[in-house]
């Protein structure tokens, strides 16, 4: 009983904390895909998988604040032998060491740029072997749109964002970079997903832009696209697609036993054989 208590608890904390963001990017992106729309068709509240979309911005929201906590708290002990709460906390509140020391701002952008490299690898070999069970969750969506941005599997998170952040935070980073970051990295997920036609000109060997990573999404071509924020890293190891004056049409993955729903296919990869 009191568990029940306690996760309810924790859901409505992070709806309180979702919300407002879901609220402010759905007027957003409903304005700019008005105007600037990649492919014609439906709005986003009428997207296919809209509900199974919504509960894992809750379910990803919860579980990536308690992995990261925990999985830092483990390797703390481990590395460092802090085992009181409280000097862990401590030991963390603005960075350790000589990283620590690097202006917030330049931290903040070595971060960005360190991260997405190492996000770029973790993402390219999700798409092999075993592990690609657990990313075609993110591909499912035949709507792709902003509100898709936060559907994966855990251990997708597990062994992608929460393990980059863990590093970052034992190798010294501040967690005051997340102040900005977090919003950065909210903010840029939704848009590449978003229903936009931009495809950012002149800097598109630079940066994601929505068109690109639609071309991700799509079902015509297979393993492109694979950055999260700078394009470069496909540009330079050969994964770059962006097809001069053509839109990405169809979406999706080819098993169609994928289930629709968060709990659903959270299990699907575990019962599927290697
Ligand atoms: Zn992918
Ligand atoms: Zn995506």
């Amino acid at each position: 009983m009191e568990l029940l208590f306690e996760v309810s608890e924790q859901v409505f904390i992070t709806l309180w904390h979702v919300l407002p963001w879901l609220a402010g990017l759905g007027v957003a992106f409903a304005l700019l895909s008005r105007l600037s729309p990649c492919n014609k068709g439906r709005p986003w509240w009428h997207k296919r998988g809209l509900y199974t979309d919504l509960f894992y911005w809750i379910f990803a929201s919860l579980f990536m604040r308690y992995m990261r906590i925990w999985v830092t708290v483990l390797f703390t002990m481990w590395i460092f032998h802090i085992v009181d709460g409280q000097r862990i906390a401590d030991f963390y509140l603005h960075g350790h060491g000589p990283v620590a020391a690097v202006p917030l701002w330049l931290q903040a952008v070595l971060y960005l740029v360190i991260a997405d490299f190492l996000l770029y690898w973790s993402h390219r070999i999700f798409h092999r072997g075993f592990l690609w069970k657990y990313h075609a969750i993110h591909h499912a969506s035949r709507d792709v749109e902003w509100i898709s941005a936060a559907r994966f599997h855990p251990v997708n998170l597990a062994l992608g964002t929460v393990a980059v952040d863990v590093t970052a935070l034992l190798a010294g980073v501040s967690p005051d970079i997340f102040l900005f970051v977090g919003p950065f990295n909210i903010i840029t997920s939704c848009m590449v997903h978003a229903n936009l036609d931009w495809t950012f000109g002149p800097f598109a060997r630079i940066f994601v832009s929505p068109v690109f990573h639609r071309w991700h999404h799509a079902m015509e071509v297979r393993d492109v696209n694979f950055a999260s924020t700078f394009s470069l890293w496909d540009w330079m190891f050969g994964t770059y697609h962006m097809p001069e004056g053509v839109l990405p049409q169809g979406y999706g993955i080819d098993d169609t036993a994928m289930p629709e729903g968060l709990m659903p296919q959270l299990v699907y990869p575990l019962l599927q054989k290697a």
